[in-house]
């Protein structure tokens, strides 16, 4: 009898050894899995204004509906695109601080940080796509590429006018990483504007600066691993 206890208290120590080291074999690969996928790339997409802050007007739309709108559809696009993680500074009509949008950057460790804007002018007539780049930066560094591979994306995307890259303002003063801001269309010229209103064009406007953010990261490691 004594002997029979002793096997059952044999047998459950060993099971409990084959079922520890399964655990371990199962949690080894579960890591493994998570080792050999590279992180994705951490993508701030702001869209400005919000809440008692409507931005430009044109007619009875608002810039802050629009750049929701585009922003949200990012959100709901990245997955299609390979490496990506969106992370909104606002996902409904509320107020963001500045320095709560460029936090951020830092809170989130952000690869790069895309604003997105609706132009407004004087004149009707004015339309396209620009994207701005902070002040000081010029073609050829990380935040002016950013700036035109999404500027190119999204013209291609849209069909819009391409109206390029440009320098200017202080809005990204302080950030670490690669920004740009996409103005994507102006919101006083009717036709734009009722574009801009059209989730289906709000559709291709977010693919567009998606793929602009992809070609800008897939060219950054290309030539990261061709340079001697
Ligand atoms: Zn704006």
């Amino acid at each position: 009898m004594k002997r029979l206890l002793l096997v059952a208290v044999i047998l459950a120590a060993v099971a409990v050894v084959v079922i520890i080291a399964v655990r371990a074999l199962r949690h080894d690969s579960g890591d493994l899995s998570v080792n050999q996928k590279a992180a994705p790339a951490i993508v701030i997409v702001d869209p400005a204004h919000g809440g008692s802050d409507a931005g430009s007007k044109g007619d009875s739309v608002v810039e802050k509906d629009v750049t929701l709108a585009i922003a949200n559809k990012m959100s709901a696009l990245a997955g299609e695109f390979a490496g990506l993680k969106v992370v909104l500074t606002r996902s409904s009509d509320t107020d963001v601080t500045a320095s709560n949008r460029i936090g951020a950057a830092a809170r989130e460790s952000a690869t790069l940080y895309v604003s997105i804007h609706a132009n407004a002018f004087d004149s009707p007539t004015a339309v396209g796509i620009e994207t701005l780049v902070d002040a000081g930066h010029a073609s050829g560094d990380s935040a002016w590429s950013l700036a035109l591979a999404v500027e190119k994306a999204t013209v291609k995307s849209t069909s819009a006018k391409e109206r390029g890259v440009r320098a200017q303002g202080t809005a990204f003063t302080g950030l670490a990483v690669p920004a740009a801001a996409v103005y994507v269309g102006f919101i006083t010229a009717p036709e734009e504007r009722a574009k801009l209103v059209s989730p289906a064009y709000q559709e291709q406007v977010a693919r567009g600066i998606l793929q602009g953010i992809s070609d800008y990261l897939a060219a950054g490691s290309a030539g990261a691993s061709t340079e001697p």
